[in-house]
């Protein structure tokens, strides 16, 4: 038997029209040209418009999102919307990122600014059976593919994007420290169906969240199922949890993660993930609409309060400009509900509202990095090529003044200039780099190892009474170096004193 389901309507904007959902396998024939029960062959499997399914509820899972309109969870109601601050110790940096406000400005450009990385822990929740399974290496491509389209890597599909400055990294250490796999198993039917974006702290969050100041946590399950791609916490939304408590959260459905996910086109690129980190950073969608009078009011304080997103009031389907407001949407952003393959970046002003979001709603959850990669061994090799050659020197003449934020490789003096006081170190290391300094071998991992060790006799941390010994750099005896050791070594290897550390 057939039956068509009525129509479900969501609170907010997300506009669903004359949408269909489904609860069992039977309704789905509504959606196909031949009866349900020819869709399963003599194979077992279900053949559906050129896909296979393994089972019903893959199926379903399918189905269950085509045609839907509402693809993002987060539902905006409309007014005025206040920014949240924190009930002690109020950040007064926070009005710069305001609920209601953007304020933009140099503080939160990217360029020449900390790279911002992000611990991430993945909890994939299954049920029982092992619905909702994600292979590892597709929650690796799925983090891959956030980072290219975060710092808008060239030759990938987030190039025509803005570098953010922002990277995200699976975890390595668990909240005690200890080393740890950010990616997380779990099952559970009860987790498996999520509550949604209006409930602060799901059950599952009290169970397995890691610190949500210190990381992003992803989970994946049903996402709350109709319709749902995803949905994340807003850290300025007041219908969000706070920021960095128990229910700070991404939530994502499972089958929109990995290389060829089961939701397949047009949300199989795995930008659903990038929209919801976009919020999680602090973004509206580019249709929000703060205020009333989105298509003539101040930029900074309506619409989704950045002025180079354009104002727009409606969101995107497929991938086509409505130019509502009489001028050009932003049918192209990440932050919009335009398919996969139509989105590809963010604007400056979204990535400066994400760094200021960052660093003033999430101030522990990233770690600011210079990613300056200088060669330790060989300092004047500036393009780490393992030689110092004429194309160093042009390089390094490249740099001449004052070093900016992140330091300079071609300062090899340290004193914050590249000036005429560099030019004598570097010539002095022109030629075929050593691997390692001198009196420094390679280790058996590839490391560069001091050939000589004082032994702390006593015990007593100080390196006052022991004596030189030959380093093993054989494979056996690596692991058996202790710290004692290393802080007892110096580049000096002549017989003189040891340093006291
Ligand atoms: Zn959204």
């Amino acid at each position: 038997m057939l039956h068509i389901l009525t129509p479900v309507l969501l609170a907010g904007s997300c506009q669903l029209g004359s949408v269909a959902t489904v609860d069992d396998a039977r309704t789905i024939g509504r959606m196909g040209p031949r009866p349900v029960d020819e869709r399963r062959y003599v194979d077992g499997k279900i053949h559906a418009e050129g896909k296979v399914f393994e089972t019903w509820d893959r199926y379903r899972w399918h189905f269950k999102h085509r045609g839907i309109e509402c693809s993002c969870g987060i539902i905006e109601r409309g007014g005025v919307r206040m920014a949240r601050f924190a009930e002690n110790g109020f950040n007064a940096d926070q009005l710069d990122c305001a609920g209601n406000f953007t304020s933009g400005g140099p503080a939160y450009d990217p360029e020449d600014a900390p790279l911002l990385v992000v611990d991430v822990v993945f909890h994939v929740i299954r049920t029982p059976e092992g619905l909702g399974h994600i292979d590892i290496a597709d929650v690796q491509f799925a983090m891959e593919r956030l980072n290219e389209d975060f710092r808008a890597i060239q030759g990938t599909l987030g190039q025509e994007g803005t570098d953010s400055r922002i990277e995200f990294r699976l975890a390595q250490f668990d909240p005690d420290g200890n080393p740890a796999f950010g990616i997380r198993y779990h099952d559970n039917a009860d987790w498996f169906a999520d509550p949604g974006f209006w409930v602060d702290v799901p059950a599952y969050t009290r169970e397995i969240a890691w610190d949500p100041s210190r990381y992003l946590n992803v989970y994946t399950n049903d996402a709350g199922g109709g319709g749902t791609l995803g949905y994340a916490s807003i850290p300025q939304y007041e219908d969000s949890p706070e920021p960095g408590s128990i229910g700070d959260r991404v939530v994502m459905s499972w089958d929109t993660i990995g290389a060829n996910p089961p939701i397949g086109a047009p949300y199989d690129l795995n930008r659903t993930l990038t929209h919801e980190v976009g919020h999680w950073c602090g973004l509206w969608h580019v249709f929000t609409n703060i205020n009333p009078g989105v298509c003539d009011a101040d930029c900074q304080t309506s619409g989704d309060t950045i002025c180079d997103t354009g104002r727009q009031t409606a969101p995107t389907r497929g991938c086509r400009d409505n130019f509502d407001c009489g001028t050009a949407n932003s049918f192209r952003n990440y932050m919009d509900y335009s398919d996969d393959d139509c989105v590809s970046g963010f604007t400056p002003g979204q990535v400066g509202r994400m760094r200021c979001t960052l660093m003033n709603w999430r101030p522990d959850v990233f770690d600011p990095v210079n990613d300056v990669i200088c060669n330790p061994s060989c300092p004047a090799d500036l393009d780490l090529d393992g030689i110092v050659d004429g194309t160093d020197f042009g390089l390094f003449v490249a740099e001449w003044g004052p070093v900016g934020a992140l330091g300079s490789c071609a300062d090899l003096n340290g004193d914050g200039r590249v000036d005429g006081g560099d030019v004598g170190d570097f010539f002095s290391g022109w030629g075929v780099c050593a691997t390692c300094p001198e009196g420094w071998s390679e280790d058996c991992v590839g490391q560069c190892f001091p050939d000589w060790l004082i032994e702390d006799w006593t015990g007593d941390g100080l390196c006052d009474d022991g004596a030189w010994v030959p380093a093993d750099h054989g494979c056996e005896e690596c692991p058996a170096f202790t710290p004692i050791y290393l802080d007892c070594t110096q580049l000096d290897l002549d017989g003189g004193d040891c340093p006291v550390p």
